[in-house]
């Protein structure tokens, strides 16, 4: 029985609601009136129910999917403006006790050579990325109580914030770690996470069992209950996703909102990310055999949604998508990406060691070419964590959000620390263009007094001051 608030995951995830709500949409993908409501409500950026975001999603009226973009399109411009948040994964170990079928770091797979960071490792990736101009972390591990305990996270998370290699610093660390229990998630807010991100891979419970054969990961309920026990240990912030490919998109895509809403009313705020990962090829993973690959054109139309249904909520894309993809969904709604990513094991610091990556990337640029390519798109790459440092964090950070007056932080934080990058990372042609696109939008930041200060900080910048931020 649906249940929204329940803290059961088969109720709040109700496979019934789910086929209902898919039923409704493919009856409804052509009713006119609807989807002209649908939108129309939409555009006041309050956000859509599942069944409302569905009817869209199965919507292929060429005129109104056109509506839906533009919608989608101008709310990012309205909350995220044309700033796009930059980070990068750092894999910490690919020990795995899990049998995951879609991933090469399952227990069984014996070509795949098994590492793990020792301290000493992690300060040599971190100044490899401190030295590309990275600010903001992902840190990524297998699932291995013995080889991987949480205290090693832990400390590894202490290590990383100690690191102060020149200029570098890295200022927000998030974490995306198997399921485990309130005590540990605890602990992780005390090392002072920024999110802690755990995709569900698939809300279909039966696909879901199918996919993960063995391990701790193999206990749907377990897994799907995990957001409410790291909300319960302190977490404010918490990153939803499903690998798309996996199951049906249409069955995945209304479990993600179905959960969004469930950790707004049992926990009262809802996910601070989505991120979209499509499955990709990987050691011992061949795409062919997931028959559920979705198409471009029908991924675009999953951000786009995305962004009307829960404008409040960042949305996440890595280097597993193309450069061309990236650009066509940066516009619908995308406020988050990742740049000169590596996805294996001490990939930074040492050319890739062979055969360990997580998944192939088909982005391959490197972070300066990623925010040059951004700037030439007159996008503000930004560097901010200005939030997560201030406190902003939670429902403080989502009534901000709705009231639009994150819009005064965003802006000129993400000025601020793009003349970071600019100055101590930047190629001459990156920077050029970069300060070009700085004196272009400072004058747009609209309170006076907030814009004498960035101009006043841009020149103590420009001096060798860092780290400001509002
Ligand atoms: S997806 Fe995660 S839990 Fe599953 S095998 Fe890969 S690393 Fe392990
Ligand atoms: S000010 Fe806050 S919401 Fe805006 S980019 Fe920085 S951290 Fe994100």
């Amino acid at each position: 029985m649906y249940n929204v608030k329940s803290k059961i995951a088969t109720e709040f995830i109700d496979d019934t609601e789910i086929q209902e709500t898919l039923d409704y949409a493919q009856k409804n993908k052509n009713n006119r009136s609807l989807i002209e409501s649908i939108l129309e409500k939409a555009k006041s950026c309050k956000g859509l129910s599942h069944r409302e975001a569905m009817v869209l999603l199965d919507c292929d009226e060429p005129d109104l999917v056109e509506k839906m973009y533009a919608l989608a399109m101008e709310i990012k411009q309205r909350f995220y403006g044309n700033r796009i948040v930059m980070f990068a994964p750092l894999y910490l170990s690919n020990y795995c006790v899990n049998g995951c079928r879609y991933c090469p770091y399952h227990y069984k797979n014996k070509h795949i050579p098994r590492k793990q960071l020792s301290q000493e490792d992690i300060v040599r990736e971190v100044v490899a990325l401190q030295d590309m101009g990275h600010k903001r972390l992902a840190l990524e591990t297998g699932e291995d109580p013995v080889n991987c305990p949480i205290e090693y996270v832990l400390e590894s998370i202490k290590t990383i914030y100690g690191i102060k290699h020149k200029n570098g610093a890295i200022r927000r660390v998030n974490v995306n770690i198997a399921a485990t229990t309130v005590e540990n998630y605890r602990k992780l807010k005390e090392a002072g996470i920024g999110t802690y991100i755990l995709f569900q891979e698939t809300y279909n419970k039966e696909s879901y069992e199918y996919l993960h054969p063995t391990g701790p990961k193999s206990n749907y309920a377990y897994h799907t209950e995990a957001m409410d026990r790291a909300m319960e240990g302190g977490i404010d912030d918490v990153g939803c996703g499903v690998l798309f490919g996996l199951n049906m998109y249409r069955y995945d895509f209304v479990g993600l909102l179905m959960h969004a809403e469930h950790l707004e009313a049992a926990m009262g705020v809802g996910p601070h990310t989505i991120s979209v990962p499509r499955i990709r090829p990987a050691d011992d993973v061949d795409v062919n055999d997931y028959s559920n690959a979705v198409p471009d054109e029908i991924f675009q139309k999953i951000v786009a949604v995305l962004r009307i249904a829960v404008p409040y909520t960042g949305i996440i894309i890595s280097t597993r998508e193309s450069q061309k993809t990236r650009e066509k969904v940066l516009h619908l709604g995308v406020s988050q990406i990742s740049g000169g990513s590596r996805t294996s094991v001490g990939g930074y610091a040492e050319p890739e060691p062979e055969d360990s990556s997580q998944f192939e990337i088909s982005d391959n640029r490197t972070l300066d070419q990623v925010v040059n390519w951004l700037l030439d798109m007159g996008y503000i790459p930004s560097f901010c964590t200005a939030c997560y440092r201030e406190g902003r964090t939670g429902d403080r950070f989502m009534s901000l959000v709705k009231s639009g007056q994150i819009a005064n932080c965003c802006q000129p934080n993400a000025l601020m620390t793009l003349k970071e990058y600019l100055e101590d990372y930047a190629s001459p042609d990156t920077k050029a263009k970069g300060e070009a696109l700085i004196r272009r939008e400072i004058p747009n930041i609209p309170n006076e007094k907030v814009r004498a200060l960035v101009e006043k900080h841009m020149v103590e910048l420009h001096n060798g001051m860092r780290d400001f931020r509002v």
